[in-house]
């Protein structure tokens, strides 16, 4: 699937956010950038793009040679310009940034990434057949980019997707606003033309078996992100709405979500912005989050909290769940307890203790949790080695299960996950697992 600059997003009301820079303003913005010597926006980007060399293309009108420097570094180059958290990597580590506004590099970016996707030009071609085969499982970021890379240097790459669509977060979990799903599915398309064979509805472990991968192919790598999102445990779950499920029916399905008119969405992170922003974009008189810590310990980067709150977006803070309040299933309020914060749990953040007799009602006609997601599944079934729920690797992606490379959200022990760092990932472990297959046969 193609996209192009000017193409509307599918969801009725819900469109990307910034619209794409004009020539002109690309222009003027490129020429802002000082092409700093060991430029910080460089090592603050995940994947190492080399910045001002592609923004000096812009600069110089030459999108193509800029477009081929972004894809050497990062092959969902046009995903990651809409996804990234610029604020807190390339953007805000520019040094434009301390006194002047910092470059607008995800723009300039996806300027470039625009004009190489509307002319349909294909920067990279397959090698020559290596003869070796890999399976890839999970098409997510980090699978797209290992599949591409691994087919760049000629081995045979098959992709097992279990979902309809390929693209993963992107194409089912990141909201319209931010990425429009022909985005993702444009890059599917394109890591597809490599030569990646993507066999979708094929859910590894059930069919094929992993047994079976083991014995066809030369090398595996595990992509396969992480599960749905945890239960809460309290009665009358069963009518809350699955937040990951809301913003998957903004994106595919829009005119059959249903938005209630006083929406509460339990969590702090940034899915849980995401799903009070749909609420409120689609239509919702009153949204508002609760968390059961403080403002302090969520997890949504600070401009995605500073934007919730400026869609109009409110916030109980220190307030648990603990029952829905509904009739015959129609959601009426939800019932929490008051929360006082004590010493650091496992996570290292304040331990949440409920207050005794401290009930609180929230009147609400709908509520979306978004608390996270489970660890990833297939590890019970492989017997991989793990740490705290998430694949093991070595500094070569590689599990406990030698010729088994893992990487992604599923690896992700530390820090907050993101598409980038998925992507890095997977070029990665797409250079390890070639190093392996040259080397040792
Ligand atoms: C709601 C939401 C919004 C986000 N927004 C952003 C954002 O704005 N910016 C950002 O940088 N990051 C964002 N992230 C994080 C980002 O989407 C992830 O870090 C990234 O998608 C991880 O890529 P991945 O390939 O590891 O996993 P995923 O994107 O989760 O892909 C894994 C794929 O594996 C498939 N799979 C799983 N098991 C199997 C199996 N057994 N067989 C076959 N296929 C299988 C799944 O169906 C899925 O397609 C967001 C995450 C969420 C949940
Ligand atoms: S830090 Fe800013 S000014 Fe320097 S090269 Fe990067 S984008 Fe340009």
């Amino acid at each position: 699937m193609s996209y192009s600059p000017s193409s509307p997003a599918p969801g009725a009301g819900l469109h990307e956010l910034l619209p794409p820079l004009t020539v002109h303003e690309a222009a003027v913005e490129s020429a802002r950038c000082l092409m700093c010597f060991d430029a910080p926006c460089t090592h603050a980007c995940p994947t190492h793009i080399d910045i001002p060399k592609f923004i000096k293309k812009i600069s110089t009108g030459n999108l193509l040679g800029s477009a081929r420097t972004i894809l050497e570094s990062n092959l969902l180059g046009a995903t990651c310009a809409r996804v990234c958290p610029v604020q807190e990597l390339c953007e805000g580590a520019c040094v434009l940034g301390s006194e002047h506004k910092p470059i607008a590099i995800g723009r300039l970016q996806r300027h470039a990434m625009d004009y190489v996707y509307g002319k349909k030009i294909d920067i990279f071609r397959p090698a020559k057949s290596t003869g070796k085969k890999v399976a890839v499982v999970g098409a997510g970021p980090a699978g797209l980019s290992c599949a591409g890379e691994l087919a760049k240097l000629g081995h045979a790459v098959t992709l097992y997707e279990r979902r309809e669509l390929a693209g993963g977060l992107s194409t089912y979990g990141i909201i319209v606003l931010r990425e429009p799903i022909e985005v993702a599915l444009a890059e599917v398309a394109m890591v597809q033309r490599l030569g990646v064979r993507i066999e979708t509805g094929r859910e590894v472990g059930a069919d094929p078996t992993v047994t079976e991968l083991q014995q066809n192919f030369d090398a595996v790598f595990l992509s396969v992100g992480l599960g749905n999102t945890p239960q809460l445990g309290i009665p009358g779950e069963e009518y809350i709405l699955d937040g990951l499920q809301y913003i998957e029916g903004s994106k595919l399905q829009p005119s059959q979500l249903r938005i209630g008119r006083n929406v509460i969405v339990i969590g702090a992170g940034n899915t849980a912005v995401d799903c009070a922003t749909i609420a409120r974009r689609l239509g919702a008189e009153r949204v508002t989050m609760l968390y059961r810590r403080t403002e302090n310990e969520m997890t949504a980067y600070p401009h995605e909290y500073d934007f919730v709150k400026r869609e109009g977006v409110t916030f109980w803070f220190l307030a648990q769940p603990v029952k829905v309040h509904h009739e015959n299933g129609v959601v009426q309020a939800l019932e929490c307890v008051r929360i006082s914060l004590g010493e650091p749990d496992s996570s290292g953040r304040p331990s949440p203790r409920p207050i005794p007799g401290s009930t609180m009602i929230f009147p609400a006609d709908q509520i979306v949790k978004a608390i996270g997601q489970h660890k990833p599944s297939l590890t019970s079934i492989l017997n991989l080695r793990t740490e705290r729920g998430f694949i093991e690797v070595n500094d070569a992606f590689e599990t406990s299960s030698p010729g088994i490379f893992a990487g992604g959200d599923c690896i992700r022990t530390r820090g907050s996950a993101s598409t980038v760092m998925a992507v890095q990932d997977g070029k990665l472990a797409a250079r390890s697992i070639h190093q392996r297959l040259v080397n040792h046969g």
